[in-house]
């Protein structure tokens, strides 16, 4: 990222679910060469790297870790992949991607609906969250964000929903930041 956004005092930022916002949802995906992005994933994330105003990072709860399902390097590979296919396309790494590795017993304060992975993600950066987002395709990614106290939680979702700020896809999240 460009100094005058690293530099920011009151920085912005984005939170994203991974599973189901990113990338199409595979159920505990353990294989990189697995990843298929949703429609308008592209080009989301070129509109918001060229704006400059956001720092983009992924907030993603992966209880298949805690279930032995996968080990966390199978996850960290996949987000490696990720980043790559952002440079490959020109494009720069997301500025960082948190996983929860646990189970819902575990009652853990990082699987979302806890706000843990954002608010850990609004310290290190120096985050303000009143002028930061989540996007997410379940409830639990809406109550995270809203107990992390963003500004906006913005569903994905075919149909809108009453009390929610919702978008059917990708490509509309890009009309809505630019809207902003
Ligand atoms: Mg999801
Ligand atoms: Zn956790």
């Amino acid at each position: 990222m460009p100094m005058s956004l690293e530099s920011l005092e009151d920085r912005s930022a984005i939170f994203f679910d991974r599973d189901g916002t990113l990338i199409v949802d595979k159920v505990y995906q353990k294989d990189p060469a697995q990843t298929e992005y949703q429609v308008g994933y592209f080009e989301l994330i070129t509109f918001l790297q060229r704006a400059q105003k956001f720092l983009l990072f992924v907030v993603t709860n992966q209880s298949g870790i805690g279930r032995g399902f996968f080990k966390e390097s199978n996850v960290m590979a996949i987000h490696d992949r990720m980043n790559q296919d952002l440079v490959a396309k020109g494009l720069r790494p997301f500025q960082g991607i948190k996983l929860c590795p646990h189970r819902n017993e575990d009652q853990c304060q990082c699987r979302k609906p806890m706000p843990g992975m954002i608010l850990e993600l609004l310290h290190e950066w120096k985050i303000d969250p009143t002028k930061s987002y989540m996007v997410g395709d379940k409830l639990s990614d809406v109550e995270a964000g809203r107990a992390a106290g963003l500004a906006q939680n913005i569903l994905i979702s075919e149909t809108s929903q009453i009390n929610l700020t919702s978008v059917p896809n990708l490509l509309k999240l890009v009309e809505y930041f630019q809207a902003l």
